[in-house]
């Protein structure tokens, strides 16, 4: 789950920051609103968590901003406690939920899920594609009725291809979307990741793996005739 905080509070940036790639989140962090709004309109986000008080625009500012240039990225408003007019007017400009300071990020992380489930419409917790069974709660994943022990990181990554079947997500996509901005974009971690997955899934009857790659452009989910 690729998301971007935009909270100056150092204290909560990294307490946030901290516990979402905990569970597996990659985060991307800035403290102010004018970078969080580029930051925002650029990136391709699955989550935004966005404070209101914040130097440069305000949280407010930033999600009118956005939403009034088509882009409907989940947003969680992160107010103070006697903001009550700051949430309505979030929920009015297009927030999709709120969580009042101070809070868990225990909780975050719930009303993302919730959100991420609720906004993509996918009510299903368990992808099953090809012989590949992954359970996003549990976070556990078998391959042919076999129980594979994926890292966090792993299970990001084929999480994110198993999203589209037989689509071919590049370097770069599965780079932002699973590690977020803070790697050079000329490194092959992605393959690495990639070589080592296959490896611990290993591969079906016919000698393949469900994780193809597609030489030159980047990787796919093998999409199976009984899937379509
Ligand atoms: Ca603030």
């Amino acid at each position: 789950m690729k998301t971007l905080l935009v909270e100056d509070e150092k204290r909560i940036a990294d307490f946030v920051c901290a516990g979402l790639r905990e569970q597996g989140f990659s985060v991307d962090h800035c403290d102010n609103g004018n970078e969080g709004y580029e930051r925002a309109a650029a990136g391709s986000y699955d989550v935004i968590v966005l404070d209101i008080m914040l130097p440069g625009r305000d949280g407010l500012s930033v999600l009118k901003g956005l939403r009034r240039a088509g882009n409907a990225t989940p947003v969680i408003l992160l107010t103070a406690r006697n903001e009550l007019d700051d949430r309505i007017e979030g929920l009015n400009l297009g927030a999709d939920d709120y969580l009042a300071k101070p809070f868990f990020v225990e909780e975050l992380v719930a009303r993302i899920h919730a959100l991420v489930r609720r906004i993509s419409g996918e009510r299903q917790n368990v992808l099953a594609v090809g012989g590949l069974r992954l359970d996003r709660i549990t976070r556990e994943v078998a391959w042919q009725g076999q129980t594979v022990d994926l890292t966090g990181r792993e299970f990001n990554l084929v999480e994110y291809l198993m999203r589209a079947p037989g689509r071919v997500f590049t370097r770069t996509q599965i780079l932002e979307h699973v590690w977020g901005y803070d790697f050079d974009p000329s490194t092959n971690i992605v393959d690495v990741c990639i070589q080592r997955i296959r490896k611990k899934i290993g591969v079906d009857r016919d000698g393949e793996s469900p994780i193809e790659a597609v030489r030159g452009v980047g990787y796919r989910f093998r999409k199976l005739k009984a899937d379509a």
